[in-house]
């Protein structure tokens, strides 16, 4: 049986960031993703950073391509009741966000990883794991027509929220909390300039858009939209047309229009489970813990989880002390729920949940409010840019 020290399923962001960040601490690991190598860089998710992703990504040495290409934005606006209104994250917080392409960063992550002469698998079917809450874990997956069997130290569950880390652990031992949204977001991806050089969040009374963008030539829009509605009902000209009636009227005269490259619509939710470790099993990413978009926190938070976990084995194989993997859920969770009341409360202010009228005029009530004081602004700019990362586990025993 083959053995390596840390077992890690997915090769998403958290799975791709950990086997790096291990890897240059002297941690040997393997990675196992189900999928192709293309589908994997194929797919289109996120796309702003926080400025403690970009650091991360700097130490994990995959930040040259980001610094040169990323989109340092120091605001966003808030478009509503007809007008559109400039947050300056960087006056108010002295941060500012990175637009960069989650697509982009598993490129960067994946080649650094086989430069790297990496044990990364796609293709890798079937993954189960065993021994969890023993000191010897093992990962039977199949690859290459063959069963192949892992014996590992610990596992890295990094395979989202339908993986199979999070699955096997008994039902008793994870309490989850979730909340499900009564819509969802229709986005397309389009080879235009963008309406604005930063992100635009609008509250309309017929639903919430987003203007956000990948780079100077490619935007990315999006509309809320029922659950139930299928992609064929939005033809483009139905979109642009849509987006265009949810912007303040000056920017919507400004969009220019395209054809779609991509189109999908994607459920929101609201999920944490607790613990995020159980036995020699960690959960990191998507596979612990799901935002709503609005607030752009998933991917951010999942690469706090790398950053975190590896400190955590790196600690713990330098001096035997189990006492940062220990502290990992904890150290984690405090965070992570910060982020989620940041997700749901950016959601609850710029969505509409029903036909209410009164709903609406006091969503524009607290948007008033917030575009007036200094004080909400500053709350607000903080959580956007990213709340501080948590004490490092081994910053109390060094
Ligand atoms: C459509 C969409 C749009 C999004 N937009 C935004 C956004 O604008 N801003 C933002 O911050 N976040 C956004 N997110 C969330 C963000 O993309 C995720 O938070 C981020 O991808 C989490 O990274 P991860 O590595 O934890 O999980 P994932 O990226 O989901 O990676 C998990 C990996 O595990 C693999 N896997 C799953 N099961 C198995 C198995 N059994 N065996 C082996 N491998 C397995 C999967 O194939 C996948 O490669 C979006 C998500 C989606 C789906």
């Amino acid at each position: 049986m083959a053995r390596t020290q840390v077992a890690i399923i997915g090769a998403g962001p958290s799975g791709l960031l950990l086997s790096q960040l291990l890897h240059l601490q002297g941690i040997d690991n393997v990675v196992l993703e189900r999928q192709s190598r293309e589908h994997v860089a194929g797919r289109i998710r996120a796309g702003v950073l926080e400025q403690g992703s970009v650091d991360v990504l700097l130490q994990a040495q995959v930040g040259e391509r980001l610094l040169n290409e990323r989109l340092v934005h120091d605001g966003f606006a808030l478009g509503f009741a007809g007008r559109s209104f400039r947050v300056d994250l960087k006056g108010l917080t002295g941060e500012a966000v990175s637009v960069y392409g989650q697509t982009e960063i598993t490129k960067d992550l994946t080649e650094a990883r086989i430069a790297a002469g990496a044990k990364l698998f796609f293709d890798a079917r079937d993954v189960a794991i065993g021994g969890i809450d023993t000191a010897h874990p093992t990962v039977r997956y199949a690859h290459g027509g063959r069963t192949q069997e892992l014996s590992c130290d610990f596992i890295a569950g990094c395979d989202g929220y339908h993986g199979v880390c999070r699955r096997s652990v008994p039902a008793q031992a994870m309490q989850s909390f979730e909340r499900i949204y009564p819509f969802g977001w229709l986005g397309i991806m389009a080879d235009v300039p963008p309406v604005s050089q930063e992100l635009i969040y609008s509250n309309h009374e017929r639903g919430f858009a987003l203007c956000s963008m990948r780079s100077a030539r490619r935007s990315r829009y999006y509309l809320q939209c029922g659950l139930d509605e299928p992609l064929e009902a939005w033809p483009d000209a139905r979109f642009w047309d849509e987006l265009r009636r949810r912007l303040p009227p000056q920017v919507g005269e400004t969009l220019i229009t395209g054809a779609s490259i991509e189109k999908s619509i994607a459920p929101l939710r609201s999920f944490v489970v607790e613990p995020m470790k159980f036995g020699r099993l960690f959960l990191l990413g998507d596979a612990a813990h799901i935002v709503p978009p609005t607030g752009a926190k998933g991917l951010n938070l999942a690469a706090a989880d790398a950053r975190m976990l590896h400190q955590a084995l790196a600690h713990y194989y330098r001096t035997g002390s189990t006492e940062s993997i220990d502290r990992y859920s904890e150290l984690c969770l405090r965070r992570v729920w910060k982020a989620v009341r940041f997700s749901w409360w950016f959601t609850t202010l710029t969505h509409k949940f029903s036909e209410d009228p009164f709903s609406h005029r006091l969503q524009l009530a607290e948007l008033d409010y917030l575009t007036g004081s200094r004080a909400a602004l500053t709350s607000m700019a903080e959580n956007y840019v990213g709340l501080p990362f948590g004490e490092p586990p081994l910053a109390r025993s060094r």
